[in-house]
């Protein structure tokens, strides 16, 4: 008899230590944010467009949800939402970029993981069909940060990633947007996902085109780490979308995280302290998750298409305010 309750106290005792430690509640949940650019978006648009986007991005919040209800990484999950994204024409990123100038494509993208504030970045790449992977490879394999232009093709190919000729990227709608035919319709379509994972772990990235027209060469902040793209699992995880002048000059990504960490602002707060005080009205806007899960979704565009996932239950796809 009084050994079974011994057994019993030291159960009851060493399930207590795992349990009342601080955070462990925590860790059983997850959350999950997703952007696919902001700009304006006519709200009378056809339905059937409107469907398509809303489609495509359920499609991609549902992988990156999958992936983390399982106990899957954020990393997996940011890389695998974003890989969608990138095959799937309707957005700028991969398969959909814009054109630049020259009439060719030059993609840009990253991805940061909170826990070690490790990251990897490509950009200008013109024969990478998934940026995102490159990037991650960029972090994983390699003792650098970010590799541009004809370098980081070529380490696409040594890698032996998916490599697709420049012609590739070629598509109507974005031959009409860069013609100037098309300017209504004028949402920028960068892709971006952040998120936490059951152990707490957060990451973030960000993959794009970069601007219709812009120059040969020209890069956006979407392959700036602190710029476009910042994780860190004290604060939080951050992706940008808009224009990318705008985001690097003001530290967007990094900034949040700064404000929570040497302020001490809430998400909330930080989010939208960035982008209403330090952008001008039209620039963009941010997807974001705390180490708490909470999250944020803020812009001062007329439109963002985004979405949020998370283990309570929340799933939720949007388009305007
Ligand atoms: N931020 C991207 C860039 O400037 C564009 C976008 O987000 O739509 O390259």
């Amino acid at each position: 008899m009084k050994i079974t309750i011994k057994i019993y106290s030291a159960v009851f005792l060493i399930l207590s230590l795992f349990f009342f430690q601080p955070g462990v509640f925590a860790q059983n949940k997850y959350t999950i944010v997703i952007h696919g650019g902001a700009g304006y978006i006519p709200p009378d648009m056809p339905k059937e467009i409107k469907e398509a986007y809303l489609n495509s991005l359920t499609k991609a919040l549902n992988i990156g949800k999958k992936i983390l209800e399982e106990g899957g990484s954020s990393l997996d999950a940011v890389e695998q939402v974003i890989r969608y994204f990138e095959d799937d024409s309707l957005f700028n990123a991969g398969k959909g970029a814009v054109f630049t100038s020259a009439g060719t494509h030059e993609l840009d993208a990253s991805i940061m993981v909170g826990k070690d504030l490790t990251t990897g970045a490509v950009a200008g790449v013109k024969t990478i069909k998934h940026p995102i992977s490159l990037a991650r490879l960029v972090m994983e394999k390699t003792p650098h940060v970010l590799f541009a232009g004809e370098g980081a093709d070529k380490l696409g190919e040594r890698f032996g990633v998916d490599i697709v000729d420049n012609k590739y990227f070629d598509t109507y709608k974005r031959f009409k947007q860069w013609k100037k035919k098309h300017k209504e319709f004028d949402v920028k379509g960068t892709v971006g996902c952040v998120a936490i994972d059951k152990d707490g772990n957060i990451t973030a990235g960000t993959s794009t085109g970069g601007l219709t027209d812009k120059w040969e060469g020209r890069v956006g902040d979407s392959p700036l780490i602190n710029a476009g793209t910042y994780a860190d699992n004290n604060t939080c995880g951050v992706s940008g979308t808009g224009t990318g002048e705008l985001f690097i000059r003001n530290t967007i990504a990094y900034n949040v995280s700064a404000l929570m960490k040497f302020k001490n602002y809430t998400l909330k707060q930080a989010a939208e302290e960035v982008i209403f005080k330090y952008l001008p009205e039209g620039s963009g806007g941010i997807i974001a998750v705390d180490k708490d899960g909470n999250y944020q979704l803020v812009f001062n565009t007329s439109s963002m298409l985004r979405g949020v996932a998370n283990s309570d239950g929340v799933f939720e796809v949007k388009i305007w305010k």
